[in-house]
């Protein structure tokens, strides 16, 4: 379980994070949702360690992050950054073993690549294992980046919108390797997500954020227009078709 405690966060005096309290269980995908702006990526560089807490901490499993090292934090939290622009200039398959870095000492071991192997299995990337990366699709790519961080084997996954700028088959794909992934390994999986649908879709919980601060939490039935414009500033109307919620905007 991750869990975060009065997390206030920014970048030299600013505070931009205020404050925030979450609780995320093994098992389930959540969505990430606010205006651009709002803290997203820095709540989940804060998750990550990559910027050091105000205030606040930030557990897994009831064990306090700071305790671990830069290392050990890899072996638990893998974090795929917001619109990465530097592609590796590799083939797959290497790509995404040094995925496997936090646990190898000297050189990979058979598990190692065993790891490897199963996450290109599971991404459909076989055919793509030894091609170089910069000769892939943006949605190919991304494929590879995210099957790096499930090479790390950890038990959470932060990833900022890692979906965007992929076309409709390909985020779909994506969402849905994710989801099964996050039941079957039991990982906590938090994404940020702009498209509300699509998180309604692939996420069981949703997290609001607004102004830095964590403005609602809970599954899809938190989801009503009043909430949207709130958050968004915007207005919409809600209609269910086989019992799942689709918002569309009001003009
Ligand atoms: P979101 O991901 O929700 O769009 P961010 O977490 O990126 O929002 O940004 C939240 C606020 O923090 C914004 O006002 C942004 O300008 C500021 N910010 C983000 N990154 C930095 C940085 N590296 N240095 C200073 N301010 C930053
Ligand atoms: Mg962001």
């Amino acid at each position: 379980m991750l869990k975060i405690e009065n997390l206030t966060a920014g970048y030299d005096d600013r505070e931009v994070l205020k404050e925030v309290n979450l609780k995320f269980n093994s098992g389930f995908v959540y969505a990430i949702l606010g205006p651009n702006g709002s803290g997203k990526s820095t709540l989940l560089r804060t998750i990550d360690r990559i910027l050091k807490p105000k205030k606040g901490k930030v557990y897994i499993d009831g064990e306090d992050i700071r305790k671990f090292s830069a290392k050990e934090i890899a072996k638990k939290i893998a974090y795929l950054p917001q619109s990465s622009n530097s592609t590796p200039y590799s083939l797959v398959f290497d790509a995404i073993l040094l995925g496997r870095k936090p646990h190898i000492s000297f050189e990979p071991s058979e598990r190692d690549l065993e790891v490897v192997e199963r996450i290109i299995e599971d991404f459909g990337l076989k055919d793509f294992a030894f091609r170089k990366i910069n000769e892939l699709s943006g949605g190919e790519v991304q494929k590879v980046l995210i099957a790096r961080a499930l090479a790390q084997e950890p038990q959470v996954l932060l990833l900022d919108e890692p979906v965007n700028h992929l076309d409709p088959k390909n985020q779909i794909e994506i969402l849905k390797i994710l989801k099964k992934l996050t039941g079957n390994l039991n990982l906590t999986t938090v994404i940020v997500l702009h498209d509300i649908n699509l998180a309604i879709q692939f996420a069981d919980y949703f997290i609001f954020m607004k102004n830095g601060e964590i403005y609602q939490t809970g599954d899809c039935k938190i989801i009503e227009p009043s909430l949207i414009k709130d958050v968004y500033d915007i207005d919409v109307k809600i209609i269910e078709l086989d019992r799942r919620k689709f918002v569309i905007s009001d003009f």
